[in-house]
């Protein structure tokens, strides 16, 4: 309702505005019409005026009738004329005297001469009549044309004079008909009323001129008129909105009664809900006063309770003080408890004490048996194991079918490998199989473990190691800890993932690297009771020279030789050996290594593939209670790609390199021959490799071969020559293996204390208990000395 108020208030402003413009506009309506009334008052005033100059050119005119030019110039023409007739009746008196004197001759009178001049005269005087005459004649014709104009004129002013009087009569009945005009304007406003009465009053010609200005006075009373007209519908549109705005106002009225009846009826609904609200905190009070009423009921109820809780509280407060007491007792009981529980916790940790000692000697010997029964195992599997590691297909093996996969696995037998070549299939079985998906990780992690864990617990190692290969790996590098000479190859054709298995990546290494951490750890572990130097030199055989890779000078070619000691041990003069703490230095032996191979031949890749890679570790052990001295090497060989070069034509240096790789293979072909047949002669002489790995492959050692394959459809050929090589060396037997173990400090001396022990025992007899074989190095009583030790050999 207030909204609507305030928009009828409004429009009720609006309107009242509206009416002030229009009443504006009246005003300034009659303004106009005043204006307009002065003006017709001018014209009248212009148009007497003009009457008056009429006037006066009628009384001009009038004047001007009298005499024209024409008629004064006939006059004066007659005058003239008049004047020449008496001249001429003169002339002819005078003429008619002369000839009578003439008639009168009078020779030489001197009236003679003068009647000659005057004859001479006259006949001027005649001829000058003439002139006059023909003059005259002239003047008459003027006159003539000048009476024929007169009456013409006459004529002419007689027709204007009719229209001046035709004139009058219009101009009278246009001041008729503007009387009557202004009769009939009577009726308007009293200025102009009072104007045409001053007309009236006016002369006569005013009238004729008010006659003129009738009509337009009757146009100008046209359009008061129509003024008024518009007066009038302004006016009826000034009472419409007056109407409207009546209306409005009983509406606003409506609106306001509305508003108070609707007031009303709120202040009503207000008093009925303050009424309700009355009565609802009336009830709520009453409500309250019941449950007041409830509650007090309750208390009372609580109250008959706590009456009867009172008993119960006082037997709790009895059964607490007996507590308390009992509590105050209970420190001196505790006490007591405590001492006989420590008597008999003191006993009972003595009894687990020595029953643990008695367990720590059980398992110690325990641990020495199972790793005696262990390398008795590893000896009786034969001492070249041989696993295949077959690498994923790479980029680098292209697209299509020379890429497709020729490999597959048992399912069952982690030791059985297929390989399809030209569409038949080939099994081949080695010691274990690595598939593609076995991760460098997972080889070096089994390696890292087991050098976690340390501390000689080799046969914790051994249970817990899942994969087995693992375990061999690991269990000949610890062996090298104990004195065996360990070798370690990588064979097969390049590209089929030698380096990748021996070295590794940077983030990835390979058994090199992890086998010396393993070293290191188990060395740790074992610290307690030994001493041990561990050495590294590295070495590369390329065209049958052996090269040193950690020296001075890696041009200079080193030569194998037999030890001057007579053990028939074999050593290489002038090769490097670094002394190796931790990991950081194997690092660093490696990068120096790496950077020599490196800087020594333009591609690196290539040469790599072309010759054979040694890292040769040297573990030297010292046992501090017995004297017991060890010597241990670890070899750990990338072959050379065993491809088959010489087909495909090779000319020159690359002929000559494959000469020697093939040499050097097939001369390792021959010496695991050999030793499979149990040949009497080992042809371990006839390349440098088999020569400088006889420690290694003989007798005396363990044997790893890892023969790499790829298993890309191009590669079947290779892959099965490598396959075929893998399954020939497996089945070589080397024989019982020996330790290499001394007494004494090495170099000097040894020889006594060997002698010494070995006389101490009978010939033939099984090995002494302990870690392994004992294998004196025989002194410069060498033929004695290898008499003992192939009996050594042979026992053990
Ligand atoms: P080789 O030394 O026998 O010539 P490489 O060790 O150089 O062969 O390996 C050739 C390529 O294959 C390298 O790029 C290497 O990283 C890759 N490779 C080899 N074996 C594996 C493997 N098990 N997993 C992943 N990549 C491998
Ligand atoms: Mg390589």
């Amino acid at each position: 309702v207030m909204a609507s108020m305030a928009h009828l208030q409004k429009e009720k402003l609006r309107l009242q505005e509206e009416l002030l413009e229009l009443q504006e506009k009246l005003a300034a309506q009659e303004n106009n019409e005043l204006s307009l009334s002065l003006q017709l008052q001018g014209q009248v005033e212009t148009l007497k005026a003009k009457l008056l100059e009429q006037a006066q050119e009628i009384s001009r005119l009038r004047s001007e009738q009298g005499g024209t030019d024409a008629e004064k110039h006939r006059d004066l023409l007659a005058a003239e004329n008049e004047r020449l007739r008496q001249e001429m009746k003169v002339c002819e008196g005078e003429l008619r005297e002369l000839q009578r004197q003439q008639q009168a001759p009078c020779r030489d009178c001197p009236h003679l001469q003068e009647n000659s001049g005057l004859q001479e005269q006259l006949s001027q005087l005649q001829r000058e009549a003439e002139e006059m005459r023909a003059k005259l004649v002239e003047l008459d014709l003027e006159v003539q044309q000048k009476t024929n104009r007169l009456a013409e004129v006459e004529l002419r002013l007689k027709d204007s004079l009719a229209e001046r009087a035709e004139e009058e009569e219009r101009l009278s009945r246009r001041l008729r008909d503007s009387q009557e005009t202004i009769a009939s304007l009577k009726s308007q406003p009293q200025q102009i009323k009072y104007i045409i009465k001053t007309v009236e009053v006016e002369s006569a010609k005013a009238k004729q001129a008010l006659c003129e200005t009738q009509s337009r006075n009757q146009y100008l009373q046209e359009q008061v008129g129509m003024q008024k007209q518009v007066l009038k519908e302004m006016e009826q549109q000034l009472q419409r909105s007056q109407k409207t705005e009546a209306q409005l106002r009983a509406q606003i009225m409506m609106y306001e009664a509305e508003l108070e009846r609707a007031h009303g009826q709120m202040l009503e609904e207000m008093q009925a809900m303050e009424e309700e609200k009355n009565h609802a905190i009336e009830e709520a009070f009453s409500r309250a006063q019941v449950e007041m009423k409830a509650v007090h009921e309750n208390l009372a109820g609580v109250r008959t309770n706590l009456l009867t809780l009172q008993p119960a509280l006082r037997t709790l407060t009895h059964d607490y003080n007996s507590l308390k007491r009992q509590v105050r007792d209970f420190p001196v009981l505790l006490q007591e408890t405590l001492r006989s529980a420590r008597a008999e916790i003191s006993q009972a940790i003595e009894d687990v004490h020595s029953t643990n000692r008695e367990l720590l000697r059980k398992y110690r010997r325990e641990l020495q048996l199972r790793k005696k029964c262990h390398n008795e195992l590893v000896r009786l599997k034969g001492n070249i194991r041989v696993f295949g590691r077959v690498r994923p297909i790479t980029k680098e093996d292209g697209e299509g079918p020379e890429a497709a996969n020729a490999v597959t696995f048992d399912a069952d037998d982690d030791a059985v490998l297929y390989l399809l070549h030209k569409g038949k299939q080939v099994s081949f079985e080695l010691d274990k199989v690595f598939p593609p998906q076995a991760s460098q990780e997972e080889v070096g992690a089994t390696v890292h473990t087991a050098g976690v864990r340390g501390g000689g617990s080799h046969l914790l190692l051994t249970l817990l190691c899942l994969a087995q290969v693992f375990q061999e790996v690991q269990a000949l590098v610890t062996s090298c800890i104990d004195g065996y000479n360990v070798c370690i190859f990588a064979y097969g054709q390049t590209g089929a993932g030698k380096t990748y298995t021996m070295e590794g990546t940077a983030a990835n290494p390979g058994i090199n690297q992890r086998a010396l951490q393993l070293l290191f750890s188990e060395v740790r572990g074992k610290a307690a009771d030994w001493d041990y130097a561990i050495t590294v030199s590295a070495a590369e055989i390329y065209n049958e020279a052996l090269r040193d890779l950690l020296g001075k000078e890696p041009q200079e070619k080193l030569e194998i030789k037999l030890c001057p000691d007579g053990s028939g041990q074999l050593y290489v003069p002038g090769l490097t050996e670094f002394r190796v703490q931790s990991v950081e230095d194997i690092n660093k032996v490696f990068e120096f290594g790496h950077i020599k191979r490196v800087t020594e031949c333009t591609n690196l890749n290539e040469h790599s593939s072309r010759s054979h890679a040694l890292l040769i570790v040297t573990v030297r052990g010292l046992d501090r209670s017995t004297g017991l001295r060890t010597t241990g090497k670890l070899n750990l060989v990338d072959l050379a790609g065993s491809e088959r070069v010489g087909r495909s034509g090779a000319e020159g240096s690359r002929l000559r390199e494959a000469q020697h790789i093939n040499k050097s293979l097939s001369a390792l072909g021959d010496v695991i021959y050999a030793l499979r047949s149990r040949q009497g002669h080992v042809p371990f002489r006839n390349s440098k490799l088999t020569y400088l790995l006889q420690d290694s492959l003989s007798g005396d050692s363990k044997t790893l071969m890892m023969v790499q394959v790829s298993p890309a459809e191009k590669n079947t050929s290779e892959t099965l020559c490598s396959l075929k090589f893998a399954e020939r060396v497996r089945s070589v037997e080397l024989g019982p293996v020996s330790r290499k173990a001394e007494l004494g400090s090495w170099p000097s001396q040894e020889h006594l204390e060997v002698l010494k022990t070995l006389l101490g025992e009978s010939p033939g007899s099984s090995a002494p208990p302990g870690r392994g074989h004992v294998s004196p190095s025989p002194g410069q009583l060498s033929s004695r000395s290898a008499s003992i030790r192939r009996k050594l050999q042979t026992s053990g």
